[in-house]
């Protein structure tokens, strides 16, 4: 939903941007600023919206002060965290964008083995402050993806069959809420909210500032990621699906149908061709990992072997350059899968065949240990039981692309349907053009409580610009 502005509300609007930034630490970004065209773009580019008003926070008080003007000037609000979001959501048209990308601070407590982090900061802030002490915390392959709707949203990382989901390593957060209040949520202090958080998305109010659990990692992991000709993705697949049935924890694990990129950092003989990798990051002894995952490694001959002892940083930014900001177009879809039969991968082999541009990634997660260990109603993430997931992550540089990545991620999760529980990744949303039914699939027996929590702390929907969850009326 996005309003419309008269050019004489617009006028009075600027004057009154212009007297907020009185009462703003950061920066109140007009479209008539210098910075505004840049500002306003986020990861994915085929977003191209203009917000009225774009505010770049410094801190707490300015947050509260943008939503109280917001919400005094009836004017839409979208959050900006890392700003990675597929659907982009935190940009809108004509409305007000709270922009926390310069609420990047994170601070490390050895002791306690617990890290602080704003409300704007991305996963390569926290990875390089918390390998100063050899700890992390889980989160997602990208270290250029904000920490804020990572979180919110559930968070599916490198370490989650030992440590969960990002947000299971949440111990509080401060939020903004709808009437302008900063709140603390822990399992101590509005444990609703904080409940509602975990998975919830944006929907509760903008969180300033995170505070997690890490975990003793050291500083290295042994990748395993072998990548096979295409053609043998079914065989391959089967041997992974198995081998994972008895994983321990240490073993995170996605199979990736991929094109190598005609990059000179690849061998010639690789470069171009279609592959199956099957990859995987051991989190314990190094050498241990080694042992362990050889049995993917020799499954054939590979075209391409990146397997090896490697920092954990390095496995963290690996994917980083494939993936950059605005300059590619993407459509990413999901679907939750209830068992990966031999009749599912043949459909997931022919997905991948026809998958309709090189950047484009298909990939199987698996998902094990103690992401299945937590009930699906402990938190607001529901989607607990499920042993794999399928993404279309549609991605194209030329435009005429479109259409036919569009619709190869929706046809990918038309054809899973009958593999699947009917729910999906709330991360990876598509364009969100689903609205309620996506999200009422994807939370299933929580959506109630939350309804019931979104109505107690925004029961106005000031918070609308998200994986909306609607208050009761
Ligand atoms: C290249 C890439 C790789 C990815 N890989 C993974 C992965 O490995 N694992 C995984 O789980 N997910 C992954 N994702 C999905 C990712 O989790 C979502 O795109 C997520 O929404 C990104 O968060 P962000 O803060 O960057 O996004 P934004 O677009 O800034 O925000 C996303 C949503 O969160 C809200 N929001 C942002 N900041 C705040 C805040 N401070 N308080 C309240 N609400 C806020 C926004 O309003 C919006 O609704 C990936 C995405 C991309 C683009």
């Amino acid at each position: 939903m996005s309003v419309t502005i008269s050019p004489n509300q617009a006028s009075i609007l600027t004057e009154a941007a212009q007297a907020l930034q009185q009462h703003i630490r950061g920066q109140v970004i007009l479209p008539a600023d210098q910075d505004y065209e840049e500002i306003r773009r986020v990861w994915n580019g085929v977003i191209n919206r203009r917000p009225a008003v774009i505010v770049q926070c410094l801190g707490a008080s300015d947050v509260i002060v943008s939503v109280n003007f917001a919400r005094e000037h009836g004017l839409d609000i979208s959050v900006r965290g890392g700003g990675h979001n597929v659907a982009g959501y935190a940009v809108n048209d004509n409305g007000m964008m709270i922009d926390l990308s310069l609420m990047r601070g994170v601070r490390v407590n050895p002791q306690a083995r617990s890290v602080q982090v704003q409300g704007g900061a991305i996963w390569s802030d926290v990875d390089r402050e918390t390998q100063l002490f050899g700890l992390a915390v889980p989160n997602g392959h990208i270290s250029t993806t904000g920490v804020a709707g990572l979180t919110l949203g559930g968070g599916y990382g490198h370490l989650r069959s030992k440590y969960g989901l990002t947000v299971d390593n949440l111990l509080s957060v401060d939020i903004v809420t709808a009437d302008g209040r900063l709140l603390t949520a822990s399992e101590q202090e509005n444990s609703d909210l904080f409940w509602a958080v975990r998975g919830g998305g944006g929907n509760f109010g903008i969180v300033t500032s995170f505070e997690f659990r890490c975990h003793t990692i050291g500083t290295t992991i042994y990748r395993c990621a072998p990548f096979y000709p295409v053609e043998q993705a079914g065989d391959f697949i089967r041997h992974w699906r198995d081998f994972m049935a008895s994983a321990p924890d240490e073993y995170t694990s996605n199979a990736i149908f991929w094109t190598i990129p005609d990059l000179p950092v690849f061998p010639e003989a690789a470069r171009g061709r279609d592959v199956i990798g099957l990859l995987g990051v051991y989190c314990g002894d190094p050498e241990v990992g080694e042992k362990y995952t050889r049995p993917m490694r020799e499954l054939g001959e590979a075209i391409l072997d990146l397997s090896g002892a490697v920092p954990y940083l390095t496995a963290q930014t690996g994917w980083d350059p494939f993936f950059p900001h605005g300059n590619l177009n993407y459509y990413w879809k999901s679907s939750h899968l209830s068992d990966l039969t031999d009749e599912a991968i043949d459909v997931i082999v022919g997905m991948g065949a026809q998958k309709p541009t090189p950047n484009t990634l298909l990939l199987l997660w698996h998902f094990g240990g103690a992401v299945r260990r937590v009930e699906p109603t402990a938190t607001a993430f529901w989607s607990r039981k499920v042993p794999f997931m399928l993404s279309f992550d549609a991605t194209w540089s030329d435009p005429t692309d479109a259409e036919d990545c569009i619709r190869w991620s929706r046809e990918g999760v038309q054809s899973m349907q009958r593999f699947s529980d009917g729910g999906s990744y709330l991360n990876f949303p598509g364009m969100g053009e689903e609205g309620d039914a996506l999200v009422r699939a994807a939370y299933g027996g929580n959506y109630e409580r939350l309804v019931a929590i979104k109505t107690k702390y925004d029961p106005t929907n000031l918070f609308h610009l998200n994986q909306n969850i609607k208050p009761a009326l």
